[in-house]
């Protein structure tokens, strides 16, 4: 019987964290409410228990981020609740698996996250009243949406236990935005709780004053074996599509879900790993180059179609009805502002799925160069891409040691290039090239 940390894939050590500071969490909110806790048992006894609880809990509570105090049952750093959280690790290592899950732990009725009871079901579906999930459709996240959250958040929790914030990606928090969530974080409402993703604490992806008030929560990448698994248990892949799939996504769970499932992701993927033996010139370079940005524009533009129609429906519907009466040209008036608000949130979702999408190529194709590079150093390492082993290590013999790890290189600058701003046309031009010429 799998709870709501059943998704969490190669994670134990986090897992434990979680379902100890889940069940402080629950010990906390019964020892707030002794009467209802203790209902059966004799007067006294589950009151002094309650108190003990409460006080022990509370010591920890103050002091986020520390350890707590030693020689004390809650001296175990995972041991405690606190009020902030950030969950790193690498894309795909399940950060926002691991927030959700924890959420849907605090909101349990039986305070352990059991997967059964309406307050692990609704969390889980999203429609938990006091979970809130911000998800940057953009590049970032503003510093209106932010505010408006923090204000939602401080609230008394309408289920009677936390107010949780999940933010996916606080990594593309904009400064203004980070500091509204610092504010939070350093006076934080009793029963509130934030759950911060990042790839890492570095400075760069989570400002040290709001690390500094987190406690930290490592994901690592999860091994293929155990990823192979999980695709095989819960997605009922057959087993050896789900290692194929589970080595070629380089331990992204979602990436190889995709992978082992969908045609279109796995002929993508083909096309990457195909350029390699696609560059003969310069024109093949330039060549190529459009083939991957273009790919990765097609890709994005099919992944958010849907939810654009969506929402256009949606606005133009709420812009249709009640257009008479005194406040109709008013609310015409705004219609223009509104439509064109939408407008350019899509396009800022585009632009982040298009590079999500020539990232995820980009991760392939280094993967190729990472297996050339492990033959031509006779490294007793398995392959990330099995099928094309072979052209890997034709590669390898060609280009040897040093050729392939400058060509690794070329990739990964490429990813770093538009990570940092650079047009990715420019960018993917100068790799291709490097690629070709070694
Ligand atoms: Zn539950």
């Amino acid at each position: 019987m799998t709870d709501v940390f059943g998704d969490l894939v190669g994670q134990d050590e986090a897992v434990a964290t979680l379902r100890r500071a889940a069940a402080s969490a629950a010990a906390q909110l019964r020892a707030a409410a002794p009467v209802a806790a203790h209902a059966g048992a004799p007067a006294g006894a589950g009151d002094s228990e309650g108190h003990d609880d409460l006080d022990a809990l509370a010591e920890e509570f103050d002091e986020p981020g520390a350890d707590g105090p030693v020689a004390s049952p809650a001296a175990d750093p995972g041991a405690g609740m606190t009020h902030a959280w950030i969950f790193t690790g690498p894309p795909g290592s399940g950060r926002s698996v691991a927030a959700r899950a924890f959420a849907a732990a605090l909101q349990c009725v039986h305070g352990t996250g059991c997967g059964r009871c309406p307050g692990c079901h609704t969390t889980l579906a999203g429609t938990h009243a006091d979970v809130r999930l911000v998800v940057p459709e953009g590049l970032s996240i503003g510093v209106g949406e932010m505010r408006a959250l923090v204000l939602r958040a401080a609230s008394t929790p309408s289920g009677g236990r936390w107010q949780v914030v999940i933010i996916e990606d606080a990594d593309r928090l904009t400064e203004a935005a980070g500091n509204a969530l610092l504010k939070a974080v350093e006076e934080p409402p009793p029963r509130t709780v934030f759950l911060l993703c990042a790839p890492s604490t570095h400075p760069d992806d989570v400002s040290v004053t709001i690390r500094s008030r987190c406690r930290v929560v490592p994901l690592r990448q999860p091994p293929a074996g155990a990823v192979a698994e999980v695709l095989v248990r819960r997605d009922g892949i057959a087993p050896d599509v789900a290692e194929w799939a589970a080595a070629a996504a380089q331990g992204h769970v979602g990436r190889a879900r995709r992978l082992a499932r969908d045609p279109e992701a796995r002929q993508r993927r083909d096309a990457v790993l195909a350029v390699p033996r696609r560059l003969t010139g310069v024109g093949a370079a330039f060549d190529a180059a459009s083939a991957l940005i273009e790919a990765a524009e097609a890709e994005a533009a099919a992944s958010v179609a849907e939810a654009d129609e969506a929402e256009r429906a949606a606005l133009q519907t709420a812009l249709g009805a009640g257009g008479t009466g005194r406040g109709a040209a008013g609310a015409m008036r705004g219609a223009a502002g509104q439509l064109k608000d939408l407008e350019k949130r899509q396009k800022s979702r585009a632009t982040r799925a298009q590079r999500d999408a020539l990232d995820r190529a980009l991760v392939d194709l280094a993967g190729f160069y990472r297996d050339a590079l492990t033959m031509a150093l006779r490294a007793p390492v398995a392959p990330v891409h099995t099928d094309t082993a072979a052209l890997a290590g034709a590669g390898a013999q060609k280009w040897e040691a040093e050729g392939t790890l400058r060509r690794l290189e070329a990739v990964l600058e490429c990813r770093a290039a538009i990570e940092a701003n650079v047009k990715p046309r420019i960018a993917v031009e100068a790799m291709m090239l490097s690629l070709w010429r070694g």
